[in-house]
């Protein structure tokens, strides 16, 4: 018996589903130690809002700082390995005949627990691209606190993320919208449904009259419009709907 209550109607809903479109944030990834950014930073990065590090003026102002917090974060997702919700969604992904899963998470973790189409909607952190071009770079010094250089255009390297206030992935954010708009449920996991466009996904979804789910501890502005919402952390939630969805 779950600890947490599943909604029956919700379950044949995901039995029968042709189509799902999951959407997920920073959330999904708090319980393989990957700290969101509404959560309180700790140690060194405690005096900085982490939404004021992720933006192109932050970088042009103060690039070391900017690269040194990247550092750290890349050592953090480095160490982190998939949590059971995202091995529920690799679960749910080979049950379902067509399953998209469009994350804002720049970790890789859906990839590294074996997911299969994954929409990347905020880049990889582990990459690394330069600053005024673009170029795509494969090797760098991992150093925090040296500031490393383009060796084709001689531009700071920044991570290949998408801050606040840059255009997303054309491709991927039409993709995104497609799933959201076709699907027969949309699972919207660990995000605080604030930052756009990924917030508009699971209201486009529910315009349509698609059934869209919430799974996350707080209540958040997409919460008014979910069909289902159920509170708690992805991690123990994600595996108990799975495992009777595919019971
Ligand atoms: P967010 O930090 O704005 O919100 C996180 C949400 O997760 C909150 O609503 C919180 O209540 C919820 N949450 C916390 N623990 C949870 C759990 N165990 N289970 C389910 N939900 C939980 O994150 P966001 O909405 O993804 O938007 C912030 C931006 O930050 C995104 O653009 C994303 O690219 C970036 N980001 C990515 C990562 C990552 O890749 N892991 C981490 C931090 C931030």
């Amino acid at each position: 018996m779950s600890a947490f209550h599943i909604p029956q109607g919700l379950i044949e809903q995901l039995r029968t589903a042709r189509q799902v479109a999951v959407l997920t944030g920073a959330g999904i990834s708090a319980e393989s130690g990957v700290p969101t950014f509404r959560d309180a930073q700790t140690g060194l990065w405690a005096q900085y809002d982490p939404q004021e590090l992720a933006t192109r003026r932050a970088f042009q102002q103060n690039p070391q700082l900017v690269w040194a917090w990247y550092a750290w974060r890349r050592g953090l997702v480095a160490q982190a390995v998939p949590n059971p919700g995202h091995h529920a969604l690799v679960t749910l992904e080979r049950f379902t005949p067509h399953f998209t899963l469009i994350t804002q998470n720049v970790d890789g973790l859906h990839a590294q627990a074996g997911s299969q189409n994954v929409i990347e909607l905020h880049g990889n952190i582990k990459r690394i691209k330069c600053f005024d071009h673009d170029h795509p770079v494969d090797h760098w010094e991992e150093e925090t606190d040296v500031q490393p250089y383009c060796p084709v255009c001689g531009s700071a390297l920044r991570p290949d993320v998408v801050w606040f206030g840059e255009s997303l992935p054309a491709v991927a954010l039409h993709t995104a919208v497609n799933a959201a708009r076709t699907c027969d449920i949309f699972l919207s996991i660990g995000t605080s449904a604030l930052v756009q466009p990924a917030a508009s996904l699971p209201i486009e979804a529910h315009q349509r009259r698609i059934t869209v789910v919430e799974i996350n501890p707080h209540p958040t502005p997409l919460t008014p419009y979910a069909t289902y919402v159920l509170p708690g952390p992805a991690g123990e939630i994600l595996p108990a709907l799975v495992a009777q969805v595919t019971q």
